[in-house]
């Protein structure tokens, strides 16, 4: 009975949040359902195959901020909205949107893929640095051109009411600036507020452990001193994942969504970052996260409830 109204508060948010509701954010507008097939999306159109009678909705989402127009895809499990949910802030990470996508059908939930015309940027703003709430936030980093509290909203409330942590995924270049690569994220770059938690070796796929496939992890306090955060850290550990964690202090606040996140208590947060290209070993790591979180596929989960069935 306490699960039967745990789904019937479920289904009154997932209606509030409204498909083709829209226009709760300021300056933001959500399309209707649509079939995926109608998007305008290189990503959405490279995966039509795969969502093809698939019960995946598609809307489309727009913000304007200033002089900004974003626009935002949206994918949506319809039988399993509440499954997890993937925000994807650059455009030009192929194998990102290919692992959310297999996320998407595996588990449920839904993502959101900023467009940029397949660009990491967007006229001039990295989205992933875009995130922000007032100006005396936006003046602490460098990256953010104006304050953009529309957009963070617009982003951040497809989470009210999801039982999802919040989730990122993104690609990264082969190694770091500093070892001969040309990458910024890898665990063998060092630096005074990140701490590199190496994945238990011998997990079955050797590419977890290249230096350039990890999750992601932020807090205001130094993992060392956060017991629960590195309980998480261990476990994610345990199933062959690399974690860096970045303490964000005012001082290291760049205005991504990890940051955003962990400076203001937001919730759980996991960015699962693969090198360029490494489609099949990003897909691996959705799955080992999934397993981590307890996260179980829906062919398990409708066999077991028939309000999913
Ligand atoms: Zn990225």
């Amino acid at each position: 009975m306490k699960h039967a109204c745990t789904l019937a508060l479920l289904a009154c948010l997932l209606a509030l949040a409204g498909c083709g509701g829209g226009g709760r954010v300021t300056g933001s507008s959500i399309s209707a359902c649509m079939d995926p097939a109608q998007a305008r999306s290189a990503d959405i159109r490279r995966s039509l195959t795969a969502l093809r009678g698939a019960p995946v909705c598609y809307r489309r989402q727009e913000v304007y901020e200033g002089d900004f127009h974003w626009t935002f895809h949206i994918l949506e499990h319809t039988r399993a909205p509440d499954g997890p949910f993937w925000v994807l802030p650059h455009d030009n990470e192929n194998a990102a949107f290919d692992a959310g996508v297999h996320a998407l059908l595996t588990y449920g939930g839904g993502l959101l893929a900023v467009d940029a015309g397949g660009q990491r940027t967007y006229r001039g703003q990295d989205p992933n640095r875009n995130f922000s709430s007032s100006r005396g936030e936006s003046r602490l980093c460098i990256a953010q051109r104006r304050p953009a509290p529309r957009y963070t909203r617009a982003i951040l409330d497809h989470y009210r009411g999801r039982p999802s942590p919040i989730l990122a995924l993104h690609n990264n270049g082969n190694g770091h600036a500093g070892n001969g690569g040309y990458g910024n994220i890898s665990m063998r770059r060092t630096g005074p507020l990140l701490s590199h938690w190496p994945g238990a070796a011998g997990r079955g796929s050797p590419a977890l452990a290249d230096e350039d496939n990890l999750i992601f992890v932020a807090g205001r306090r130094a993992a060392y001193a956060d017991p629960a955060l590195r309980r998480r850290i261990e476990a994610l550990n345990g199933a062959g994942l690399n974690v860096i964690h970045k303490q964000v202090t005012a001082q290291s606040f760049d205005c991504s969504l990890s940051d955003y996140v962990a400076r203001h208590g937001l919730g759980e947060y996991y960015n699962l970052e693969a090198e360029h290209g490494a489609r099949a070993t990003q897909i691996e790591m959705v799955d080992r996260l999934m397993a981590v979180l307890g996260i179980r596929a829906l062919r398990t989960r409708d066999a077991r409830n028939p309000f999913l069935g």
